[in-house]
C-alpha cells in the first residue's frame, strides 16, 4: 500500500499559512483573523477582505 499521496499545490500552500494571524488591513476591526483562504489567489485573508474574492473559490477554516 502506498500511503504517500501527493497534495495539490493549493493545499500545500494552505498548510503553510497561519490562520490565526490578524489581518493587517483590518487591524482595528473585530473578527479580523485571516481564516479564509482563496483557492484562486492562494492567499488567506479575513472576513472583511472577502469581497475582493467574491467570484473566487474560497475555503473557510473553522
Ligand atoms: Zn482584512
Ligand atoms: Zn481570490
Amino acid at each position: 500500500m502506498n500511503r504517500e499521496e501527493k497534495l495539490p499545490g493549493w493545499l500545500n500552500g494552505l498548510l503553510e499559512l497561519k490562520f490565526d494571524e490578524k489581518c493587517e488591513r483590518h487591524e482595528r476591526m473585530p473578527n479580523n483573523v485571516k481564516n479564509i483562504y482563496c483557492l484562486h489567489c492562494c492567499v488567506n485573508f479575513c472576513d472583511k477582505c472577502a469581497d475582493t474574492h467574491d467570484s473566487h473559490r474560497i475555503l473557510q477554516v473553522p
